[in-house]
């Protein structure tokens, strides 16, 4: 199929992407790296009136630590932040997760920025957003406003963002002496969406775990250390949807797993980073 019939606008500035947003209404999106929104265009799930290029925006397509966190520019390519150098000894949670994030030709050309506002789900970064506890850098008509990942993301690709704003960087705390990651998943496929996905921080003796794919947003929970306590008591938490690929049950028991995993594992890098 095709897209339905829409205007295209390329902005060089936040301000001209700012004023091109307003001038086309609600009904404008902007567009990124173009791997979620063009596959929905092209069904006809998405008919915006005009897409405001963002690709060439000025200053959006940096990363830099700033005062223990990472800031991203929005148009940074996933590959990008893979390949960064500082992104194990940063970001190792990040490191470790995206190469879960599509395949190697959509993290060229598909950027940080558009992951964490398309709001799937399912997606590995909006995942690791929130259980960093991090941020988003928002631009609009009334100016600049900062969002907590966990009041950004409400729910299936449902963000805080209000018409005519655009986002502009994430800021991702880095990671102290001490702390511990992983980040485990289960797709069917390399490169499919995940059945489920567990992101998990180990930092003075408890474990912060945020759950993907089987919630309508990142959602994260204060556990204990022990494995399968912490697995148990993360599987009672959900109820996940039915889906043709798996049962509820059968993706309970994969949160259960994942996530004592999860857990075991950053708790020994936890140790191991306090040796
Ligand atoms: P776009 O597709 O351009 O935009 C996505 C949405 O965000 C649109 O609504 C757009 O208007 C909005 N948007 C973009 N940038 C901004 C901004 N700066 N401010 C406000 N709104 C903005 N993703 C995963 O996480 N995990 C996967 O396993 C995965 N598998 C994939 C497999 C395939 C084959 C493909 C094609 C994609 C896959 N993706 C996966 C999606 C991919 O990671 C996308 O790149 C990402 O979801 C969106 O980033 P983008 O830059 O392409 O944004």
């Amino acid at each position: 199929m095709k897209p339905a019939p829409f205007l295209y606008a390329r902005a060089r500035t936040v301000d001209e992407a700012l004023a091109l947003l307003a001038e086309h209404g609600d009904d404008a999106k902007p567009l990124a790296g173009g791997q979620s929104l063009v596959p929905l265009l092209n069904m006809r799930l998405a008919r915006p009136s005009a897409l405001v290029d963002v690709n060439r925006v000025e200053g959006l397509d940096r990363i830099a630590i700033d005062d223990g966190a990472v800031r991203v520019g929005a148009i940074v390519r996933q590959s990008a932040l893979e390949s960064w150098p500082e992104v194990r000894a940063s970001l190792p949670l990040v490191a470790e997760a995206l190469p879960y994030v599509g395949h190697f030709a959509t993290r060229n050309r598909g950027t940080v920025g558009g992951s964490i506002a398309h709001a799937d789900a399912s997606a590995e970064l909006p995942l690791c957003l929130a259980c960093l506890q991090g941020s988003v850098v928002v631009a609009g008509p009334a100016g600049r406003r900062e969002v907590a990942a966990d009041d950004f993301f409400l729910t299936h690709f449902t963000t805080s963002l209000e018409p005519g704003e655009l986002l502009v960087e994430t800021v991702w705390p880095s990671a102290r002496p001490n702390d511990g990651f992983a980040f485990e998943e289960f797709a069917l496929r390399h490169g499919d969406y995940a059945l489920a996905m567990v992101a998990c921080v180990v930092r003075d003796g408890r474990a912060r775990v945020t759950l993907g794919a089987v919630v309508d947003r990142p959602t994260s929970l204060d556990l204990p250390l022990d494995p399968h306590e912490a697995g148990e008591a993360a599987a009672a938490s959900v109820d996940p949807p039915a889906s043709i690929h798996a049962t509820p049950e059968y993706r309970r028991r994969l949160v259960a797993t994942l996530v004592g995993r999860a857990v075991g594992r950053a708790a020994r890098n936890a140790q191991e980073g306090a040796r």
